[in-house]
């Protein structure tokens, strides 16, 4: 079983199956959101995603049909949800397990903070 939570504590979660492709995501709300050059994710299916604690958990829709759920206590961004999709979007950096996946790709580069330079082999997509 994997664990993921929130910086506080007061969110955490269980991944049962598989957690798909790792994905470095650049783009101008990611950054916002995550307060960092990038946010890394992978899709994790809804019936494999388990919530034990989300008294705390508050979501912010960032483009319309787009909610990211964070930790209103701490901070921490859980994870992002499409409206009509089957599939969660999990921030890795929540995560307290080990996970085996592997690395795809760098998304939305154009929008990719000037003062942070790729350093990897990986494929980059503009959006
Ligand atoms: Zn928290
Ligand atoms: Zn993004």
């Amino acid at each position: 079983m994997i664990n993921g939570s929130c910086l506080c504590g007061a969110v955490t979660y269980t991944v049962s199956g598989t957690i798909g492709e790792i994905t470095h995501c650049h783009c101008k709300t990611c950054r916002k959101a995550h307060g960092s050059a990038f946010s890394s994710v992978a899709s994790v299916q809804d019936s494999d995603f388990h919530l034990l604690n989300k008294d705390q958990l508050k979501s912010y829709e960032s483009s319309t049909g787009k909610h990211r759920y964070f930790c209103s206590n701490c901070g921490s961004q859980i994870y992002a949800k499409r409206q009509d999709t089957a599939h969660i979007i999990l921030r890795l950096g929540s995560l307290d397990s080990d996970i085996d996946s592997p690395e795809k790709e760098h998304i939305w580069v154009s929008e990719k903070a000037n003062w942070y330079c790729i350093n990897s082999q990986l494929p980059e997509r503009d959006n």
